[in-house]
């Protein structure tokens, strides 16, 4: 599998997309004229640039209003082909896209533009030259790669082929299916993109909205796989456009971009079984079984704040580190470890961000193939120096320097407890069993790159994004959870600093876990347990209650209940939800309290905004600026 990537989809310059594209790992780059026209070396020298970073140019693009005009209109656009010709030449390349006109004075007439594309195809064999037709979806006469074909093959030249376009037949919903029967070696180039299912003009959607296969909702998988089995072998490129990567990290962008293509190219192999094009083959998608610990780095008294509130939450010093300055806290399957070392992953996650979750575990089958997996995908592989004793528990760094550890059963991981810690008591007993979800808080242009690290590394989806009103701002939110509902994420992406969300991002310098959810059976019963240790909720004002009582029709009782225990409540079709909040500590770190009835589905959402204005006034009293 040859990857390549169009130099339009990520920021930059040219000489830094060439450098973040290379180090991403992808083989080749579809060259966009504006890209070197803005450079000032010379195409011969540019082209030289590019190998030297070990790529290829996979195509020159792009070519516009070639096909279908009448004299003396055509015999310009043959002239200016020429001329592309000689750069082509002069950069190294042999493949020019040319896309289906929009010129006003396009005849149109499959015969005319396949006569029009034999004539060039003469000219580029001269030279040695491809030329590759692609149907725009908004193309005038011809926005179908079904016509686009129909013109390639009545052009019966050896030297014209076909170039599909992910977008342009899914944005346009062409059954993909559509593209088996063409002959694979008269695809000369395949370009991808996903896009978000917006209603919209299509040139709009297409020159804006693009994103990386699996980012967005179109079944870019369905269109490879149609690709593949039709008997395709030329590269596989990124074609994106899109407002948010032109701004973005450039190799944060690069890194997505071959990771999505990876993702996809390993579905396609799966699903197609005469198709190979990732060899050695991955580790499927990995199911994770649940969240394992969560350990937060933490000092002095912000540690004894965060311990004293673990035991009003019911969960139970149950070990110490036989090595290191590190506690372990359990409560059901729950297990909150509290790392005060200097030194090592969590002393440094400390300096950078202060007291904070530094490393997360999953429960998985194989700890050994997330790994693998992992670093098929681009992920950097973790390990620091073992004390004695100490088990080797993979791990990887996620995005923005976060670690997930790994552990399994089948390899012994799972003893790394009674091994690496002094046990000192059993685990608390208040009720709260598991963790049910976790939220992590990014900054809204990372929220793509999250999902599809999610998306790509485990069995996970992910749901729309919805917007949380934050009584300064706008925070949206998307859920990544597992097939089974092991493993739920809520992704909370911050525009702005004045939300809760953005100035926890502020102060923790990057994405990180804002809060954990922990699951009980019975909420009322947990909070009296909790209630005698001396946990306060968070206050929620009986304004929430007397808007409840209208909206739900639920008994007296119940609300009462809830307004003395300050839990706030939700349902749907499934069934319905309660929860509760412990107050923010440290940075803002927040435990949520959840009961989860069967059926429901969701995290309480529209309560968020009644969540965060109470956790902004109890900021507020408490004298902190931001929350
Ligand atoms: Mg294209
Ligand atoms: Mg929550």
């Amino acid at each position: 599998m040859q990857t390549s990537i169009a130099t339009v989809s990520i920021s930059g310059t040219l000489r830094e997309k060439l450098m973040a594209i290379a180090t991403a790992g992808f083989d080749g780059i579809e060259i966009f004229e504006q890209d070197f026209i803005a450079d000032q070396a010379s195409p011969r020298a540019i082209g030289e640039m590019i190998r030297d970073h070990g790529l290829n140019i996979t195509l020159f693009q792009p070519f516009r209003d070639f096909e279908g005009l009448p004299e003396p209109y055509r015999a310009k656009a043959f002239d200016r082909a020429e001329r592309k010709f000689d750069v082509m030449q002069e950069l190294g390349t042999d493949l020019i896209l040319i896309c289906s006109s929009l010129h006003p004075k396009s005849l149109g007439g499959i015969d005319r533009a396949a006569d029009d594309f034999h004539a060039l195809g003469e000219r580029a064999a001269k030279r040695g030259l491809r030329v590759g037709y692609e149907a725009l979806c908004w193309g005038q006469h011809v926005n179908d790669h079904r016509d686009a074909w129909e013109v390639v093959r009545r052009a019966d030249h050896p030297n014209v082929g076909l170039i599909l376009d992910s977008f342009h037949t899914l944005a346009r919903k062409i059954d993909p299916q559509t593209i088996r029967s063409i002959p694979g070696d008269r695809i000369f180039f395949v370009q991808l993109a996903d896009a978000p299912l917006i209603e919209m003009d299509l040139l709009y959607w297409s020159r804006h909205f693009r994103n990386m296969p699996g980012e967005g909702d179109l079944d870019v998988t369905g269109f490879m796989r149609a690709v593949m089995a039709a008997g395709y072998t030329g590269p596989i490129s990124l074609e994106i456009f899109n407002d948010q990567f032109r701004g973005g990290n450039t190799l944060a962008l690069a890194r997505d971009g071959h990771r999505s293509l990876v993702a996809l190219m390993d579905d396609v192999q799966r699903h197609e079984p005469d198709v190979e094009t990732v060899a050695p083959p991955l580790p499927a998608r990995i199911k994770p079984k649940g969240v394992s610990f969560a350990e937060f780095t933490s000092r002095g008294g912000e540690a004894q704040a965060l311990e004293t509130q673990l035991a009003t939450l019911g969960f139970v010093r149950v070990g110490t580190h036989r090595n290191k300055q590190v506690a372990l806290w359990q409560q059901g399957d729950i297990r909150i470890v509290v790392n005060q070392e200097t030194v090592g992953h969590a002393g440094a996650v400390w300096n950078a961000r202060g007291t904070s979750v530094c490393d997360l575990g999953l429960q998985v089958e194989d700890a050994q193939a997330v790994v693998t997996r992992a670093e098929a995908l681009g992920a950097e592989p973790f390990a620091q120096p073992l004390g004695p004793g100490e088990l080797l528990i993979p791990a990887i760094r996620g995005l923005s320097g976060s670690l997930l550890h790994f552990i399994d059963a089948a390899s012994g991981l799972d003893q790394v407890w009674q091994r690496e810690f002094h046990t000192t008591a059993a685990p608390g007993e208040a009720g709260l069993t598991h963790v049910d979800h976790l939220a992590q808080t990014m900054s809204y242009e990372d929220m793509l790159s999250w999902t599809l690290f999610y998306t790509s590394l485990f069995d996970m989806q992910k749901s729309p994004i919805v917007d949380v009103i934050d009584p300064d701002g706008l925070v949206r939110s998307q859920v990544v959870q597992s097939s089974d509902g092991a493993l739920k994420v809520t992704l909370n992406g911050a525009d702005t600093h004045r939300t809760l969300a953005g100035s926890f991002l502020a102060d923790t310098f990057g994405a990180s876990v804002q809060h954990l959810a922990l699951a009980t059976d019975d909420i009322f019963a947990t909070l009296n347990v909790l209630g005698e240790r001396g946990f306060v909720p968070l206050k929620i004002p009986s304004n929430y209650y007397d808007d409840l009582a209208a909206r739900f029709d639920l008994p007296a009782g119940l609300l009462t209940r809830m307004k003395a225990s300050h839990v706030l409540y939700d349902q749907d079709e499934g069934g319905d939800f309660f929860q509760c909040y412990a107050p923010a500590i440290a940075n803002g770190f927040f435990f949520e309290l959840v009961q989860r009835n069967t059926g429901y589905i969701g995290f309480g959402g529209p309560n968020a905004p009644f969540r965060i204005a109470a956790q902004k006034r109890m900021g507020r009293a408490k004298g902190l600026p931001m929350i």
